[in-house]
């Protein structure tokens, strides 16, 4: 701005200054031309008076500066004061003196070849007829021009500088009072009046910028907290991979607690999977892949943003989603399957080979009872695990049909204790109940089952002659059970496992006792299904104590 006003009062001065001299030059020149001219004619009048009265020789008297030419009616010059008459040419048809010769007056200019020098004629017609002719010479503006251009140009220049600085001074005052108009709070001094509008339109826009800006931060505070309350995390950037945005799960995740805003999200994992998804979504590829990330599974969602007009990508929307918990599921529950495979497989096995030897006939008639019994376990301990994985599945699905209602535990204990008599004779085992009536609210088939299982288990794993103690005892306001027995124990390094499906200290043993692997599964689901906690104490050669407080 300031050099446009600059140049604006620059070239008006330069073409006032140029046109001012042109004018000046033209005017003067056209005045001193015409008072040439008039003064030629008055010469010539006056000595066309002295002609008439005196004669041709009143001429050659005279002693003038000016061309004095004396013409006859046939155009023969009689005189020249500046030339011989006798060796001049016609001068009849010279344009002035034709004028003259016909009107009594003529006039006429001739310039020089070299166009600096102009000569006026002015020709009277006498009495007699012959004609006098007064001429001046002057020189022409081009030549005024030539001889005054020097002068001229140095007073040009020395203007053009003053010009030049006033002009450079009126640009800077002008726009200083603008350069120091504070832009947050725009006021501007009375002198300056005409600045009154702009500094109004200022103020009203910077009230808007103000409003949007408040309005922005709302969006923006509503989104964090919106993105900070969501389980996933989720991360905005730009082409370059800077972060824009992002939420509390990024930094939990990650583990970061460092500000992001504005790093690059490659700084955040260096996996090489990471590195593969940031670089390839701002390529503009979809991507969904798990990360394992600080010992947990994610599952990371990116999708590029795609420029508006299409014409390529701007950033990456990318999230980050917990899956540790449906991929364990998803393990386990492969596991499962290939387990329930196993374990069912095994039985068939057996009951297959058997069944085609005795159908072939190379079983011998005194050996058929013995594979009978055997068809008959195997097919009795697949009855078992199917019934125990049914159990298992309906207490994990929680899917129990019965409302939960009070149960007398030792009732129970006592009701099972009599149901595993028979296997506790046959083993040696003692059975014994202490404590007392402790009622519970629960599902009795199921508190059945964790009863059953944990007694039975008290028995198989134990040695003819051990004891298998059962205890109700309330303890404040909850309900302890405790099933200790002086069995096989359960070796330290097995003790954190032995509540997983399936899972046996000795597989061929286990086997023989008829154990499926699901039993303490069944009792882990079934105090979970009571809200109950499970303590394991165990010993190797020492026994096992399980309790279970409701
Ligand atoms: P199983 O059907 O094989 O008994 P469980 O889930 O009931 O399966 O038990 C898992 C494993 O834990 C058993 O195979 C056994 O090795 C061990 N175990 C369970 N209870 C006892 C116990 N009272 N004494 C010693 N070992 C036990």
């Amino acid at each position: 701005m300031k050099r446009k006003i600059f140049r604006g009062i620059f070239l008006t001065a330069l073409l006032a200054l140029i046109t001012g001299l042109a004018l000046v030059m033209g005017v003067v020149y056209n005045y001193y031309d015409r008072q040439m001219l008039e003064e030629t004619w008055d010469k010539a009048d006056y000595l066309a008076q002295g002609v008439e009265r005196l004669g041709a020789d009143y001429l050659a008297a005279l002693h003038v500066e000016d061309r004095i030419t004396f013409v006859d009616v046939d155009g023969t010059v009689l005189f020249d004061n500046q030339a011989q008459a006798d060796g001049m040419e016609n001068h009849g048809d010279r344009e002035e003196i034709r004028e003259a010769l016909e009107t009594g007056s003529g006039s006429s200019e001739r310039t020089s070849r070299t166009l600096s020098e102009k000569t006026v004629y002015c020709a009277l017609r006498l009495s007699d007829g012959r004609v006098l002719r007064v001429a001046y010479s002057q020189y022409t503006v081009l030549h005024l021009f030539w001889v005054t251009v020097l002068p001229v140009a140095g007073i040009a220049a020395v203007i053009l500088l003053v010009t030049w600085l006033i002009a450079a001074r009126i640009a800077k005052h002008t726009v200083q009072p603008i350069n120091e108009i504070n832009l947050a709070d725009p006021d501007i001094d009375e002198r300056y009046e005409e600045l009154a509008p702009l500094v109004r339109r200022m103020k009203k826009q910077n009230r808007r910028i103000e409003e949007h800006m408040k309005e922005l931060r709302r969006q923006q505070e509503e989104f964090q907290t919106v993105s900070d309350y969501m389980q996933e995390g989720l991360l905005l950037v730009n082409q370059k991979a800077e972060i824009l945005s992002y939420n509390r799960c990024i930094r939990e995740f990650f583990e970061n607690e460092e500000e992001l805003l504005g790093r690059s999200a490659l700084l955040l994992n260096r996996s090489e999977i990471f590195r593969e998804v940031m670089s390839g979504v701002l390529e503009g590829k979809h991507y969904t892949e798990i990360l394992p990330l600080k010992g947990r599974t994610y599952e990371l969602i990116a999708n590029p943003v795609a420029e508006e007009n299409g014409s390529g990508v701007r950033g990456a929307i990318v999230l980050l989603v917990d899956v540790t918990e449906r991929e364990e599921r998803e393990q386990m529950r492969r596991e499962f399957t290939s387990n329930v495979s196993h374990e069912l497989k095994t039985p068939l096995t057996s009951i297959y080979g058997m069944s085609d030897l005795m159908r072939n006939g190379l079983v011998k008639p005194e050996d058929i009872p013995g594979f009978a019994s055997d068809i008959y376990k195997e097919a009795e301990r697949m009855i078992r695990l199917v019934s125990d994985i049914m159990k298992l599945s309906k207490l994990e699905e929680q899917e129990q049909d019965a409302e939960p209602k009070p149960v007398d535990l030792f009732a129970l204990a006592e009701e099972v204790k009599q149901e595993l008599s028979y296997l506790a004779k046959e083993k040696e085992i003692n059975l014994y109940l202490t404590g007392e009536h402790c009622t519970i609210n629960g599902n009795e088939n199921v508190l059945f089952e964790l009863l059953y299982n944990l007694c039975d288990n008290g028995i198989r794993y134990n040695r003819p002659g051990g004891n298998v103690r059962i205890s109700i005892e309330p303890e404040g306001e909850r309900v302890r059970l405790t099933v200790a027995d002086n069995g096989i124990g359960i070796p330290r390094e097995h003790q954190g496992r032995v509540f997983e499906r399936f899972y046996r200290v000795d597989k061929s043993h286990s086997s023989k006792m008829g154990g499926t692997g699901l039993g303490l599964s069944i009792v882990k689901h079934a105090a979970a299904y009571h809200h109950a906690d499970v303590q394991l104490k165990s010993e190797e050669n020492m026994g096992t104590t399980i309790i279970i407080t409701f």
